[in-house]
């Protein structure tokens, strides 16, 4: 299917890596040109030729933390009309809610919650000018399915979630839409420090809690990332106007609904 996407622009913020990285190969896949951000330079300006030299669309690239205003600054200078904005950021680091420090807290929110907030407001009235806007937000499953040791992830991604419900009626009819992507157990580099984190707790090796993890999943494996990637595709397409305002689950079946 031709998803229509072909000589629009999207800014993938988190896009080096993993899911990110995912979004921005299926939206380069279908002739999108983008602006992609990360922290760590070398792996962003790899990933960047990477997918140039594959898909032959024109990638950019902002270094720095998607936290900070002066990259989302730089960031929306490098691309002041975005047709599409994928939100997204490195995960708060799984803990109990005693041990948070106002630090973990201040991260959390700056990344997961503020930050695409900023972005939003940043991108929103331009596109519903110019009458197509998509925007996805990549957060987790854990914001509907608890995991118990996930709290500051839950707390300010379900924040997120509960803005972008107020503001989809406001855009949905000039063609601008805004959905959030809650991801399950996908085979990145965040799944592995997670297991570290619980191999730890269980006193079992990082191996041996990935293998139980996947054993316990009901599609016995763990997402790939471009599964993702090509969800997010979809979302922004042309043929997804009337999808706006939805968290869409993508787990493998773990938590199924009538
Ligand atoms: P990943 O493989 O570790 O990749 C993270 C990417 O984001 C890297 O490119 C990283 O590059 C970049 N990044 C991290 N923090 C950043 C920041 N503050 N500013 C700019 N770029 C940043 O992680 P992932 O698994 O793709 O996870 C992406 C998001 O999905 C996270 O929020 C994660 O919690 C969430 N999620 C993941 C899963 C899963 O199973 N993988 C499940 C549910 C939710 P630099 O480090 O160089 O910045």
């Amino acid at each position: 299917m031709d998803l229509g996407l072909r000589g629009r622009t999207a800014i993938v913020c988190a896009a080096s890596k993993g899911l990110g990285r995912a979004c921005a190969e299926a939206l380069a896949a279908e002739g999108v040109d983008l602006v992609l951000n990360a922290r760590t330079i070398e792996a962003l300006e790899q990933t960047a030729a990477e997918i140039a030299a594959t898909h032959g669309v024109l990638v950019r690239t902002v270094a720095g933390d998607i936290a900070e205003a002066a990259v989302r600054d730089a960031i929306l200078a490098a691309c002041p009309a975005p047709d599409i904005l994928v939100n997204n950021a490195g995960g708060p680091p799984p803990g109990k809610l005693k041990s948070y420090s106002a630090d973990d807290w201040g991260k959390a929110l700056d990344g997961n919650l503020r930050a695409p907030a900023a972005m939003l407001a940043a991108v929103l009235d331009g596109m519903a000018e110019r009458g197509f806007g998509r925007v996805v937000n990549i957060t987790s499953s854990v914001v509907r399915h608890p995991i118990d040791v996930q709290g500051l992830s839950a707390a300010a991604r379900a924040g997120l979630h509960g803005l972008v419900s107020t503001l989809v009626r406001d855009h949905v009819g000039r063609n601008v839409t805004i959905n959030n992507i809650l991801p399950g157990p996908f085979a990145t580099d965040r799944l592995i420090s997670n297991f570290t984190f619980r191999a730890k707790q269980e006193g079992i090796s990082p191996e041996a809690a990935l293998a139980a993890r996947k054993a316990e999943l009901p599609a016995k494996r763990f997402g790939d990332p471009l599964e993702v990637g090509r969800l997010c595709a979809y979302l922004c397409s042309t043929h997804a106007g009337y999808i706006s305002g939805q968290s869409i689950l993508i787990d493998g079946g773990a938590h199924p609904q009538p």
